[in-house]
């Protein structure tokens, strides 16, 4: 239940945030997820939905943006986009995936917090409040 893990650890960490400056609800959290973090936004949205269930972050949008896995080769210098399943020669020369540039990312780029006076139908000049975190969520093994 990786998808479990990553939602209550989504849910925990903007829970503790909204606490500390009084949030009092949050409208969306937008996570990046690496193509190769084995993570299906279907069942990661199913998850965050139970996780999310009772707490301040109840009701938020759960925006997931997919991250492309790309890979470098060293000797040509080489990057492209590995796809699933992952392909991880080189096209140009053969050789093995020197290291893979990105793709296994799981964090949480930013969360938008509600604003209790605020109404749909009315914009203000003002951005809505907004705080980036950069943070991976797990510890990549
Ligand atoms: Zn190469």
């Amino acid at each position: 239940m990786h998808e479990m893990s990553l939602a209550v650890a989504v849910v925990d960490q903007v829970e503790t945030v909204a606490r500390s400056r009084g949030a009092v609800g949050v409208s969306s959290i937008e996570l990046e997820v690496g193509e190769l973090a084995g993570v299906v936004a279907d069942a990661l949205a199913f998850c965050f939905e139970l996780a999310c269930a009772g707490t301040v972050v109840e009701g938020a949008e759960l925006i997931t943006r997919t991250v492309p896995g790309t890979a470098r080769c060293a000797p040509c210098a080489e990057v492209w986009a590995v796809g699933m399943p992952p392909l991880l020669l080189c096209p140009g020369c053969g050789a093995a995936a020197d290291e893979l540039v990105s793709g296994r990312e799981l964090r949480i780029r930013e969360v938008r917090w509600a604003d209790p006076e605020s109404r749909e139908d009315r914009r203000t000049d003002g951005e809505a409040p907004r705080e980036e975190h950069r943070q991976p969520i797990t510890e990549e093994s």
